[in-house]
């Protein structure tokens, strides 16, 4: 039987203490006052989505004391890790997107892309993350003639649908004349969507930080947010650390990995596998390009293809917010690049990775205020460097909101 004195009971305190010091030391008078004292907002997530809200509020608000906190010692989910496409929508997708969610949620969506772009290329000079106008194409081979006959049939309804939102007369072309420019093998068909373009993903990333630095927001890196509580006090989170932080507002951005803080939210991770080559001599191709309803996509950059996707093939595997190279998709990666992207050229592989989608069972992102002081931006699927500068705009609306 243990008997509680005051010197077991002191023993115990000691113990205790000891124990939450190994986690992390506590915070200094110092660090509390320069970092966390008087936050108004905190925003979890240092992606595009979080960059972009905290951008927003400020911009609306510049008096408020905004800190944003990533658990990576980099951002560390998709937003440092993607392909970098520019793009609202190859026709196979607008096609599917009709007909799993209707007329109008595509056409929301194609909005939505287009103005998130543009919103984007308004914050940062398109020179600035080397932004190429230069097309999306959505190549079709041998086995995939009905989906071509279909894009084909529907291209002159599709081009009178999304004018209004492009302003272009003809957003879809066809263009099978440039196949064999671009040296493929195996492509019997090219459909261009002539409004879409390539960014730099690092450098557009690095544009978002610095203005972010520039407009006073703190980034701090390497602290998880293990759980929140909301009360009409404010908001208190608890950190890896062990430090219990206050605001008055929190966004959480966190996408792919939203469960962990919102056990109930219609979020999905999916994990996306990449590759980059080595520079290759006399490359042919420009511009962005969509094979397989989305499921793979390739583009130039720096004289290297970067070439991503092929999830489908192990759904099951891929449904998950852990990196990790799954090596059945990466040689297939490889293999398309082999048969038909630059089948005339030796290559070598210079990198390979993966990054973290956040899905749902729509294709619509979650802007949400869940309580009072508390507001969602999550679940961009494959299109947040399109979106994401818009949902944050929405989502710092939500939190400016009275
Ligand atoms: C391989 C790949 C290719 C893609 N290609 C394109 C493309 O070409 N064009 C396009 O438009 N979109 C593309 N996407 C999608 C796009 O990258 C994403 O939609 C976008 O980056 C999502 O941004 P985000 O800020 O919402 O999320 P993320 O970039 O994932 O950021 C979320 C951040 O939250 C942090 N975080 C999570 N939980 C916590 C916590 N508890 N505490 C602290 N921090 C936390 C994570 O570390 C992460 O940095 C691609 C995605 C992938 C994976």
């Amino acid at each position: 039987m243990i008997i509680f004195n005051q010197t077991n009971i002191l023993a115990f305190n000691n113990f205790i203490t000891i124990v939450m010091e190994q986690v992390g030391p506590r915070l200094s008078y110092w660090e509390y006052e320069i970092y966390f004292k008087d936050v108004d907002v905190f925003v979890i997530g240092s992606g595009i989505v979080g960059l972009s809200t905290a951008i927003s509020i400020k911009e609306k608000n510049p008096l408020l004391k905004i800190v944003i906190l990533e658990r990576g010692a980099l951002p560390m989910g998709a937003s440092t890790r993607n392909a970098g496409f520019a793009c609202y929508g190859s026709m196979t997708e607008l096609i599917e997107d009709v007909k799993r969610d209707g007329e109008d949620m595509m056409l929301e969506l194609v909005k939505r892309r287009f103005e998130g772009l543009e919103l984007l290329k308004k914050r940062i000079a398109p020179e600035k993350m080397n932004f190429r106008h230069q097309g999306g194409f959505e190549i079709f081979r041998s086995d995939d003639m009905e989906s071509y006959e279909e894009c084909l049939a529907n291209i002159p309804y599709y081009n009178k649908l999304v004018e209004p939102i492009t302003g272009l007369k003809n957003t879809y072309t066809i263009a099978d004349n440039q196949i064999e420019s671009f040296g493929f093998k195996g492509i019997n068909h090219m459909i261009l969507n002539q409004g879409e373009g390539e960014l730099d993903t690092g450098l557009m990333m690095e544009e978002l930080i610095l203005l972010a630095n520039k407009l006073n927001i703190r980034i701090i890196n390497g602290i998880n947010i293990e759980s929140y509580e909301s009360s009409a006090a404010g908001i208190t989170l608890l950190t890896d650390k062990n430090w219990e932080l206050k605001s008055k507002k929190l966004v959480i951005a966190t996408n792919g990995f939203s469960k962990n803080l919102l056990p109930n939210i219609e979020v999905t991770s999916a994990r996306n596998q990449v590759l980059v080559t080595d520079p290759i001599d006399g490359l042919k191709l420009k511009g962005c390009f969509h094979y397989d309803r989305g499921y793979f996509y390739f583009r130039e950059i720096n004289n290297r293809i970067l070439i991503g996707g092929g999830r489908n093939l192990a759904a099951k595997a891929e449904t998950t917010d852990s990196f990790g190279i799954n090596n059945m998709i990466q040689s297939a990666l490889s293999q398309l690049l082999r048969t038909t992207v630059i089948p005339y050229t030796t290559f070598e592989i210079d990198r390979r990775w993966s990054g973290i989608l956040g899905l749902g069972p729509v294709k619509k992102p979650i802007i949400e205020k869940i309580d009072e002081n508390v507001v969602v931006a999550v679940r961009m699927g494959g299109m947040g460097v399109a979106i994401g500068s818009l949902v944050g705009s929405e989502a710092a609306d939500l939190v400016l909101e009275a």
